[in-house]
């Protein structure tokens, strides 16, 4: 459910009157608003923002007008009414003039009524665009009103456009009859309807106008000033709220719910730690391994998110964090999204471990019968440590004798749902740890994912050397592809890829298949050899092709985007991208990630078309000038907004009816340090000053105050 600053539960309040009850709206106009717009109620109307504001306070005087004014308010006689020219020329020309100078009104269309409207001699207030023609002001297709004596001083607020829909504005509701509306619903209300829901002394230290007065004022602001007020008000208001519940998500967490005590690290991860790990940790993956064990050891279950860029060394973390388990006489599982990684995952631990006493096993799809009989016994019986594997260990037959942590890689792969059947896998919820394949934008972390603790690794492991990125077109195919020979002459190995096209899979894979005798065409048999991956291949079939490229039997792979997740071949240095235009920012920078893998220098080539949309070319150049995936998720956010972002949950938390957490990174600051600060003091918000938040919080329909993690 969308959250909206105005939602006033109270049932008593006059904001959950129906709309067709308020004046000037009826059971149609009701039925329409409620259709078109779903406004259902007098708050739904209230929090119906305008989008833009005319300045209609001051009466300009004509003989002041200057061609840099744009819409302009003037008051005056009408001096001559004229019908002027012929066919598409023919127009109403009028004069109006007031005691400093006059000025020209001129209309196209609707000539007759206008016509039948004005007469010479009647005073009018005009409002419109002003322009000017051979040195004088005049205004095409005017507002005009008859000016009566309190219209002379011009109007005390500016003026509301409101949203609204095609169907709505032939039925007599365009942006500024809904304007009538509010003005009407506006003047039913007081300030205990719309009661103050943030405490007062945050309201005092940012200096926020009161909630009564916010909702004013972004409707009828007396200046653009009140205006701006009002909107940083209303738009603190929903981050924080937003903020405010995540944490208390979060902290309920941390109090309520029962989790498995890691008391002590033992000797597995001291011995692996002292005598096994082939590197020393960067700083952040100490960080973060310190994180893990602070949560592990408090008693409530561990819920993190752990967001790395690529190849800033994940793995190691996980396998740390199963060793921290292993010694406190729990086992653990990691699941990966494809058969292709989680057989990586287990191969790449297996040779971290070498001898040591730790039982591991991999369990996926084509695990054959026999096998997986013996794995699930091992699991159930205890004498597996740790179990890596697809969805395949999701299953309700495989059970754990004492699961004590579940490790998701990449996770937006998985749904809620999915991670959901991992807690069920143990009496006492397993401790959780989430991993994603590509940083998340700060903003969108702290919103969609709020209600998860975070850690973050913005290091790479040193000595690595940065994948040179450039971009080319179609005119250069033929040097790219000689490039590709040339590192293949120096024993390296190459990825091409080609882009996913929603609308068709048929169309892929034929846009695939050509894409594929294009390659073979520059690099025949046997002098070369090709392996191809996609998504309509068989898993073993795809399987072997990864092997024969792995195993340096093939020199090329040609693939769609499956082989973005994970996939590490350290001697391929080079990475093609076809119509590299077509791919978003964070998923150009996963398949980058498989390069550069390996001691020597790698390459990526992002091959587009000649002609290009102003977006794309920013999204190439940001690639080529930055490896951090850090900003490249950032200026994904900014380019493409929350709704498109890859593995964003379809979370309310999105849904700010006002705030953007793009443009209103700032807020959303302030919104989280308050929020923080206000929850570490008074956790269950029951100090008085907390008290009107309190209420606020748990009158909300839909949202229950105490509610567990989604
Ligand atoms: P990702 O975070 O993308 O999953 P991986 O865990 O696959 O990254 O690690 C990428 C590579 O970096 C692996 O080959 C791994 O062995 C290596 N690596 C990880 N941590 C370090 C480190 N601290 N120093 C050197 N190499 C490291
Ligand atoms: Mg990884």
């Amino acid at each position: 459910m969308p959250l909206k600053p105005g939602d006033i539960s109270t049932l008593s309040s006059i904001l959950s009157n129906p709309i067709e009850y308020l004046k000037g709206v009826g059971p149609v106009k009701g039925d329409l608003l409620k259709k078109e717009l779903n406004i259902f109620s007098f708050n739904d109307l209230l929090t119906h923002f305008p989008y833009r504001h005319i300045d209609k306070t001051e009466i300009k005087k004509i003989g002041d007008l200057t061609p840099d004014l744009d819409y302009i308010q003037v008051a005056g006689k009408i001096v001559s009414c004229e019908i002027m020219g012929e066919k598409r020329g023919r127009r109403l020309v009028a004069e109006l003039q007031d005691d400093t100078g006059s000025l020209e009104l001129t209309w196209f269309q609707g000539i007759n009524w206008i016509q039948k409207t004005i007469h010479i001699g009647q005073s009018f207030l005009v409002f419109g665009r002003l322009s000017y023609f051979m040195g004088s002001p005049q205004i095409t297709h005017p507002e005009i009103e008859i000016l009566t004596p309190e219209k002379k001083e011009g109007k005390n607020y500016l003026e509301p456009v409101y949203p609204t829909t095609e169907k709505l504005k032939v039925r007599g509701l365009n942006g500024r009859q809904i304007g009538k509306l509010m003005y009407t619903l506006v003047g039913l209300l007081h300030e205990k309807d719309i009661p103050e829901n943030i405490p007062e002394n945050i309201i005092q230290q940012l200096q926020l106008m009161p909630r009564y007065q916010a909702y004013l004022n972004i409707h009828f602001p007396a200046n653009p000033l009140f205006y701006e007020k009002a909107l940083a008000r209303l738009k603190f208001e929903e981050l924080f709220l937003a903020q405010v519940r995540l944490g208390l998500i979060r902290s309920n967490r941390h109090r309520y719910s029962r989790g498995v005590v890691f008391e002590q690290v033992k000797t597995l991860f001291h011995t692996f730690y002292a005598s096994y790990l082939p590197f020393a940790l960067t700083g952040a993956q100490k960080r973060v391994l310190k994180e893990i064990r602070q949560d592990t050891a408090r008693g409530s279950q561990m819920n993190r998110l752990l967001q790395g860029d690529v190849g800033s060394g994940k793995t190691i973390v996980a396998l740390l964090s199963m060793l921290l388990a292993a010694d406190n006489g729990y086992q653990s599982c990691m699941m990966a999204p494809t058969e292709i990684l989680a057989r990586q995952h287990n191969e790449s631990i297996r040779e971290l471990l070498k001898d040591m006493p730790v039982q591991t096993a991999l369990l996926t799809g084509s695990t054959p019968k026999a096998k997986r009989k013996e794995i699930l016994e091992k699991a159930s019986n205890g004498n597996l440590h740790i179990l890596i594997g697809t969805h395949a260990i999701i299953e309700d037959q495989v059970q754990f004798n004492k699961l004590g942590l579940a490790v998701v890689d990449e996770q937006h792969r998985f749904g809620v749902a999915q991670r959901a059947k991992l807690w069920e896998k143990a009496s006492v919820p397993p401790h959780m740890l989430v991993m994603t394949a590509t940083p998340i934008p700060r903003t969108l972390a702290m919103t969609a994912y709020g209600d998860l603790d975070y850690s973050i690794m913005d290091e790479l492991p040193p000595g690595r050397i940065p994948v040179t990125t450039v971009h080319r077109d179609e005119s250069a195919r033929s040097q790219v592809m000689d490039f590709i020979k040339a590192e293949i002459k120096k024993g390296r190995q190459a990825y091409i890829i080609f882009p996913l096209i929603e609308e068709s899979e048929k169309l892929n894979y034929e846009n695939l298949m050509k894409g594929y005798e294009n390659v073979k065409a520059y690099f025949p048999e046997p002098a070369y050899w090709i392996s191809m991956v996609h998504g309509k291949m068989k898993a073993p079939q795809k399987e072997a092709n990864m092997q024969r490229f792995i195993q340096k039997d093939t020199q090329i792979m040609v693939s769609t985007t499956v082989i973005e997740v994970g996939v590490n071949v350290p001697n391929a240095t080079v990475m093609v991208i076809e119509s590299a235009e077509k791919f978003g920012l964070s998923q150009l920078h996963q398949l980058r990630g498989r390069v550069g893998r390996g001691g020597d220098k790698s390459y990526c080539i992002l091959l587009t078309g000649n002609k290009l949309s102003a977006e794309a070319r920013e999204r190439l150049k940001i690639m080529c000038a930055t490896h951090d995936g850090f900003i490249i998720a950032e200026k994904d956010l900014e380019i493409r907004g929350p709704g498109d972002i890859e593995g964003t949950r379809q979370s309310g938390m999105l849904n700010f009816k006002l705030a953007s957490i793009v443009q209103d990174k700032h807020l959303l600051d302030f919104a989280k340090q308050h929020a923080e600060i206000l929850l570490n003091e008074d956790p269950e918000l029951n100090l008085a000053v907390n008290l009107k938040l309190k209420n606020y919080l748990q009158q909300q329909k839909g949202q229950t105050l105490w509610s567990k993690i989604s």
